[in-house]
């Protein structure tokens, strides 16, 4: 037999199919071992024929794995053909997609355990009385029966080995499961589901188009609608994935499914151990577990008869992936539901522009749920005019009106919630003498101030430097910190509030794989009065005693020069407030702002999802941005300038002959320096480009391929959700 293989190298010179001879009992997708020039690599079968327009004498053979079963189905080999096709990256970087990371370097393996039993009593034992370790271990294990060789081996050593030897005692091997969330607890409710809840159910089951938009405001019980559609699937006998932004964020959700769903549920996500992913991965492939739940990759689960896909807060950055192949989950998740014939369930109280299109125009089935559980109120917005605050001599970076609410919170021992997307103590360093700014030596950034850690970092790669006692330029000492970031604000709030307890959750403070769920669990137990974070807080939580939201500058995202940042800026807003005010005691939120009439706030402050998309849509359609076209951006990257731009210019002539020969697809075709001139020691150019036709992306994508060198990355970017 013949096996068409794909040597596991990302390298385009190799992404070729080669043919290998094989043994009968190899099946389509296992993975293999194959002789590769001088070295044995891994590869996959994608193909298995009789015979070869090789002559057989000159065909390596290839070796089995241990798998006990093919690594990958049929769809996910399908899939990564069509993945490679779409965004021209090799085939071995389409199917490593689909695998843990782990399975690949082949280090880590299923947990084995030893254990010793006993085949006879020790009264039938010839032992000699001197063999004190045999006699313990036989001693311990007739007592207690069956117990693990490691653990005996520490108290007798070398007993049992010597038991088994002499036919007194056997061995055997069981499998171990690492158990990922030991430590979260399992918390159990059912719930009887809402009459509106019970129609969106229905009409998911019943509506014929395969994608069901869920638009439903923040609190009106999206996720009890998601874990109906599960365990319906689960007792047909099918499987599910659930999608969400980041699952480490949201621990109540973990928990509830959990209790819901058991062993069934396997949780694939970044805070996971290796070792702990490896077996998440392998319960789902042999179908132990049906239900495959994470971020972004989770798309790529082993599970086969799918009964649902669901992606919460579709509208999320993180569902477009950030390095090559940079898929979109929508596109993925479409294929697999069409394949599949199951549902794509969209969720979200803040709909993509371009989702929401797709559902006003028909495409897409659209669900409303405008009210929250139980009827219970959104939180009332109040706008605070930072303007007229300083005018008034109030330079702090809380308005009167937060201050006045914080107190009420704190008064009534409730909890309170900040928002500030902006990490660190303060956001630059500068000179007041000449102006020195303060850079990081590896991007083209400022970097920002540190307090706890007393020192100036990069926030594009994480370089540290120390602290600046005087201007490295002209050697003044008169330094500002310009730019308020969450450590400032933490100390601003400690120094007003010497009492309260104050948690502050962004990057510095959630390292580690159980880092958010740390703070957020005290956060839920009440330990803490105040949580003051970045976005990361905005996400899904559920905290019923949280009454107060302050967003302390809701300017900030609306100033970056991108399509969507009205957008982003809606959604942020909407999200964020919609953490308070979940449960009995109603919510307010105080918003501040230097631009009090800006439209963007002013409809995220009547909760006015229509009334934004409508006028968004129409500035989109005037501007002839996305939905309305695609841009395109390749971006050429790399350590060596010169060898950069020997690039750019090759891409430049091809797409330049592209752009000629095709003007009536083109809106824009421009090249430039990226807005970040250099990042982690990598210079960067861009070429931007318009598409209002986008059948030239296959062309875009293969003139990029060509130029790309080891030295030098070319990549395409589909609208990209970060244009820095
Ligand atoms: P969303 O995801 O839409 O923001 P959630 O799913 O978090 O909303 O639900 C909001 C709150 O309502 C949660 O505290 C949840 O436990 C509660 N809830 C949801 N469905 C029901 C129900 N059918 N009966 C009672 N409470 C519910
Ligand atoms: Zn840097």
């Amino acid at each position: 037999m013949i096996a068409e293989v794909i040597v596991d190298i990302a390298s385009s010179e190799t992404d070729r199919i080669f043919d290998y001879l094989c043994d009968e009992d190899i099946v389509v997708g296992s993975r293999v071992r194959a002789p590769f020039g001088n070295r044995t690599l891994p590869g996959f079968v994608m193909r298995i024929k009789e015979s070869s327009d090789y002559p057989q004498e000159k065909l390596k053979k290839v070796l089995p794995s241990e798998d006990e079963l093919p690594a990958l189905n049929p769809e996910c080999l399908a899939l990564a053909e069509k993945i490679s096709a779409r965004y021209r990256v090799p085939k071995a970087l389409s199917l490593r997609l689909f695998l843990p990371a782990e399975m690949r370097t082949g280090k880590v393996r299923e947990l084995v355990k030893n254990y010793a039993t006993l085949l006879m009593p020790t009264s039938e034992m010839k032992l000699l009385k001197t063999a004190k370790n045999q006699w313990g271990a036989a001693a311990y294990l007739e007592e207690n029966g069956k117990t693990e060789c490691a653990y005996l081996n520490n108290l007798f050593p070398g007993g049992v080995a010597a038991l088994v030897k002499k036919g007194y005692a056997k061995i055997t091997q069981e499998k171990l499961l690492r158990d990922p969330y030991k430590s979260v607890l399992a918390n159990k409710q059912t719930r009887i589901l809402t009459a509106d809840q019970q129609r969106a159910v229905d009409t998911i089951e019943r509506d014929k188009r395969t994608v069901q938009l869920l638009h439903g405001v923040t609190g009106s019980g999206k996720t009890e609608i998601y874990l109906t559609l599960i365990a319906k699937c689960l007792e047909k006998g099918k499987s599910s994935i659930f999608l969400v932004p980041e699952i480490s964020l949201t621990p109540q959700m973990l928990s509830q499914l959990r209790a819901r769903f058991g062993k069934n549920a396997a949780i694939l996500h970044s805070g996971l151990s290796a070792g702990e992913r490896f077996d998440e991965w392998w319960r789902l492939r042999t179908g132990e577990a049906k239900i495959a739940i994470g971020a972004r990759s989770a798309i790529f689960a082993p599970l086969e008869n799918l009964g649902v896909i669901i992606v919460d807060e579709e509208h999320d950055s993180s569902y477009s992936s950030e390095s090559a192949p940079r898929y979109n989950t929508f596109d993925i998740a479409l294929l697999r539901a069409k394949r599949n014939g199951c549902k794509l369930v969209l969720g979200s109280a803040t709909p993509s522009v371009e989702t929401y299109k797709k559902a006003q125009e028909g495409e897409f089935s659209l669900i409303r749920l405008d009210k929250r559980i139980n009827r219970r109120p959104l939180p009332e917005i109040v706008i605070a005019d930072m303007r007229r605050e300083v005018r008034r001599g109030n330079n702090s970076s809380f308005s009167v009106a937060l201050k006045e609410e914080l107190e009420k919170c704190l008064l009534e021992d409730k909890q309170a919630i900040l928002f500030l997307n902006r990490r660190g103590y303060s956001q630059t360093v500068i000179c007041k003498e000449c102006g020195y700014v303060a850079k990081c030596e590896a991007c083209d950034v400022s970097l920002t101030y540190h307090r706890e850690e007393s020192c100036l970092k990069c926030h594009y790669c994480g370089q540290k430097y120390n602290m600046l006692s005087a201007c490295p330029e002209c050697g003044g000492v008169k330094l500002t910190y310009a730019g308020t970031g969450t450590q400032r604000i933490q100390a601003e709030l400690q120094k007003l509030y010497p009492h309260a307890r104050i948690l502050r959750m962004d990057n510095d403070t959630t390292t580690g794989k159980e880092g958010h769920y740390k703070i957020l669990k005290t956060f839920a137990e009440k330990q803490a009065d105040i949580l003051v974070g970045t976005q990361m807080i905005a996400k899904g939580h559920d905290f019923p005693e949280v009454t107060l939201v302050g967003i302390l500058d809701a300017d900030m995202s609306l100033h970056f020069s991108d399509y969507r940042s009205r957008e982003r800026t809606f959604q942020l807003l909407t999200q964020v407030a919609g953490r308070c005010g979940r449960a009995e005691e109603p919510g307010k939120v105080v918003l501040q702002t230097f631009d009090p009439e800006n439209e963007v706030l002013r409809f995220a402050t009547a909760y006015d999802y229509e009334g934004f998309y409508d006028n968004e849509v129409s500035l989109r359609a005037a501007m002839a941005f996305p939905p309305f076209s695609k841009i395109v951006r390749v971006l050429v990257s790399g350590e060596d300038d010169k060898k950069c731009l020997e690039a750019l210019r090759g891409v430049y002539v091809g797409l330049e002959q592209l752009y000629l020969d095709n003007q009536d697809k083109f809106l824009f075709f421009n090249k430039m320096r990226a807005p970040i001139k250099r990042i982690q020691n990598k210079f960067r150019y861009q070429i931007l480009m318009r598409l209002s036709d986008t059948s030239v992306l296959p062309n875009i994508y293969a003139i990029c391929a060509e130029e790309k060198t080891g030295d030098v990355l070319v990549s395409v970017e589909e609208n990209p959700t970060n244009l820095s």
